[in-house]
């Protein structure tokens, strides 16, 4: 993971090299590289979708995802950060700690994922490990620990002075990094060396009990015992040990691949699983399945897995990627789709490999892997989608568990489709929900009064990649509207609602009546709570077959929400009560009557629009800092700190999205293309009452 350019591609790829996995080395520059299988990432030189990858290293299999920089592909590092258990964090050597490695940084520190710090392109001019290690330590508080001491800096970068050993090695460049040599530290490094050491025991120590207690002692340190205290405080998450290389040069590689080993968790080191039951429909207590010793006995459990991305293969099937966490998934088993409630049979395992796939017979505990178009069995006759999609769990049936799914980001932006021939529109609809299901952060909507198409997504560059796909991949040409902000509707006080559907049959031997009834309250969350709903009717009030239901209903409800269309967030809806007819009622009674009673809570629970306000940070040379801090003031801005590096200043700013059209040219005008940004949603505010009043009117 990192800030878009620092060389995650190209380390990604030497990874795959030197593992034996590709036969050459790919050059992101050339668009040559496997990972980046996407024509528009080579095109555009950014990985927009994490291909995950397995190889192995010195006996370990390793499972890698590559995960996207840029701020508008946030879904997926999300998603590979809540399967993984480990991360490398890659940093320019020259340019430090980056908008977006801060991002990622902390999408990481809330999974709690373990990390090593990759300090790469130390072979550029004013490369500065030492201050790439300041900025860990002061912008995103972490404990960073030089395992290593680069040999020469810039273009002189030949190796490093590996501080556990206390060898030197340097590369030979000629032969594309696979010839290296190992010998003693040179003098003139010496003593350099052994301060550096001293310094790195003295880091250990601290973050450390055991190994202070050998320190202290004066006990001479085996490097297996530095090893060893690095790898614990690496895993809880008290340090991080950073090493140094040029992943373009070849440099470094090696070591990194040994750090992964060394310091990274393996499934083995966790011995438990966390989820709750899909049974208990609060859902509030955690369940804990506790593994066998070590992980070994995994295998041999129940399975827990999650899915954590679907795409679509070339003949037009869907691969769904899976991280297995108990248990074996095996071909021709039914495992319960437990949040979804259905049975899926298993037809077809693959292992993906960056350039291949290979079949295999089942996915073992701690593996990653995909499944090929499981087929839901006995899926539950209410109205809910039975599709596996990203976040669902897969789970044994005679051990019901539900992982925690990964958080999907609210759009922020989105823009009207208009296919050009009427032919075109079923295709579009279709494409669009083709790309839908690859990628949870992007939406479609139809635009309630005009019935117009409407994407929606992370930013500018996230739209446009999808219309780029719809016309390279679909042969789809559409007219794209202007950009519109993707407003959001909340409530802010609690309200009721109830409704009751009834129909009596008309006749004896006639058709069926219908009855339906519900009563539900609706409250506001906080920011960012998103849409909780939960059902705490008892069965003699709503049925346990009519339950889904109601939740279909009211989720629908949501989704159009009650003063211009748009759907609502940050809202809790409790099901409290209701009744039913032991013949006239039916599934389709009971999700009306679930829409209107929240139509109706939600009317009285004085609803409002919001708009999302993003964090921006620009990075703008000193002479144009006043010109882009006048424009920011103009676009509703308000700063929230400028930084400076000798001749570059940062401002760090809460804009709101509504303003920020076609800011990437205003900048580059206003700074003669010198200034660069990054943008993300940060929380939602309510709308001034005026612009409130517009939209309001704009619906009717
Ligand atoms: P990503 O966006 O993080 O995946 O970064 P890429 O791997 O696409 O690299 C971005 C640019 O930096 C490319 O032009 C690479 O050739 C270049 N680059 C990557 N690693 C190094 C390195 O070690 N040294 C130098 N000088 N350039 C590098």
């Amino acid at each position: 993971m990192a800030h878009v350019d620092a060389g995650k591609t190209t380390t990604t790829e030497r990874i795959l090299y030197y593992s034996g996995m590709t036969s050459r080395v790919g050059n992101v520059d050339d668009g040559s590289t496997v990972t980046d299988w996407m024509e528009q990432e080579q095109e555009r030189g950014i990985s927009i979708t994490a291909a995950a990858t397995t190889f192995t290293w010195k006996d370990h299999v390793v499972n890698l995802i590559d995960t996207p920089g840029h701020v508008d592909f946030t879904m997926e590092v999300e998603r590979s950060l809540r399967v993984l258990d480990g991360a490398i964090a890659v940093f320019d050597a020259v340019e430090g700690v980056q908008s977006q490695s801060e991002t990622v940084w902390r999408q990481a520190d809330r999974y709690r994922i373990p990390r090593i710090a990759f300090l790469n392109k130390c072979d550029r001019e004013g490369a500065d490990p030492t201050r790439v290690l300041d900025e860990i330590r002061t912008r995103l508080g972490a404990s960073p620990i030089a395992i290593q001491l680069p040999l020469g800096l810039g273009p002189e970068f030949e190796g490093m002075v590996d501080l556990i050993t206390m060898r030197a090695r340097t590369w030979d460049a000629a032969s594309f990094g696979t010839a290296f040599t190992d010998g003693p530290i040179p003098d003139e490094l010496a003593e350099a060396a052994s301060r550096a050491r001293d310094a790195m025991l003295e880091a250990i120590a601290e973050l450390d009990d055991q190994l202070m207690a050998a320190w202290v002692g004066g006990r001479e340190l085996s490097q297996q015992a530095i090893r060893s205290a690095l790898r614990r405080v690496t895993l809880g998450n008290r340090g991080v040990p950073a090493l140094v290389g040029a992943a373009f040069e070849n440099l470094g590689i090696h070591n990194l691949l040994d750090a992964v080993l060394d310091y990274l968790p393996s499934p083995a080191d966790f011995d438990e699983v966390r989820g709750r039951d899909p049974r208990d429909p609060t859902g509030a207590p955690t369940l804990v399945r506790k593994l066998g010793p070590g992980g070994e006995l995994a295998d041999a459990e129940p399975l827990a897995a999650l899915a954590f991305k679907v795409q679509i293969d070339e003949a037009g099937g869907t691969l769904t990627f899976v991280r297995v966490y108990a248990g074996c998934l095996r071909v021709g088993d039914a495992v319960l789709n437990a949040t979804k409630g259905h049975l899926e049979q298993i037809g077809r395992l693959v292992r993906m490999f960056a350039n291949h796939r290979e079949d295999i017979k089942q996915i073992e505990a701690g593996m990653i892997g995909a499944l090929h178009d499981p087929v839901p069995v006995t899926a539950h006759p209410s109205l809910r989608s039975t599709r596996l999609s990203t976040g669902d769990t897969l789970a044994d049936p005679r051990a019901p568990i539900l992982l925690d799914a990964m958080r999907v980001p609210s759009p922020v932006i989105g823009v009207v489709i208009e296919p050009e021939t009427e032919d075109d529109v079923a295709r579009v609809a279709q494409a669009l929900e083709r790309i839908a299901i690859e990628d949870p952060s992007f939406r479609v909507t139809t635009d309630p009064d005009s019935g117009q198409i409407v994407i929606s997504g992370m930013g500018e560059l996230h739209l446009e990649i999808i219309v780029e796909r719809m016309r390279r991949e679909f042969g789809i040409k559409a007219r794209v509207g202007n950009l519109q902000v993707a407003y959001r509707e909340t409530v802010t006080r609690r309200g009721e609602g109830e409704h009751k559907l009834m129909r009596a049959s008309s006749r004896a031997g006639g058709p069926r009546g219908e009855y339906g009834h519900v009563q539900l309250v609706v409250e506001p969350t906080d920011r960012g709570g998103g849409y909780v709903y939960e059902n705490r009717a008892s069965t003699s009030e709503i049925p346990q077959e009519h339950a889904p239901a109601v939740e279909a209903g009211v989720a629908e409800a949501v989704e159009r929400g009650v003063l211009t269309g748009r759907p609502m967030i940050d809202l809790r809806v409790q099901v409290v009560g209701g009744s039913y007819h032991p013949v006239d009622s039916n599934n389709y009674a009971f999700k009306v009557a679930g829409s209107r009673a929240f139509v109706e809570a939600a009317h009285k629970a004085a609803p409002t629009i919001l708009e999302p306000v993003m964090a921006l940070e620009v990075v703008t040379p000193d002479e144009h800092v006043g010109d882009v801090l006048g424009d920011l003031h103009a676009r509703r801005g308000k700063v929230a700190g400028i930084t400076a590096r000798p001749g570059v200043q940062t401002v760090a700013c809460f804009v709101p999205m509504a303003s920020m059209f076609g800011y990437a040219t205003d900048l580059r005008n206003r700074t003669r293309g010198r200034a660069t940004y990054a943008m993300e949603l940060d929380h939602y505010a309510e709308v001034p009452q005026q612009l409130r009043d517009e939209l309001i009117s704009a619906r009717v």
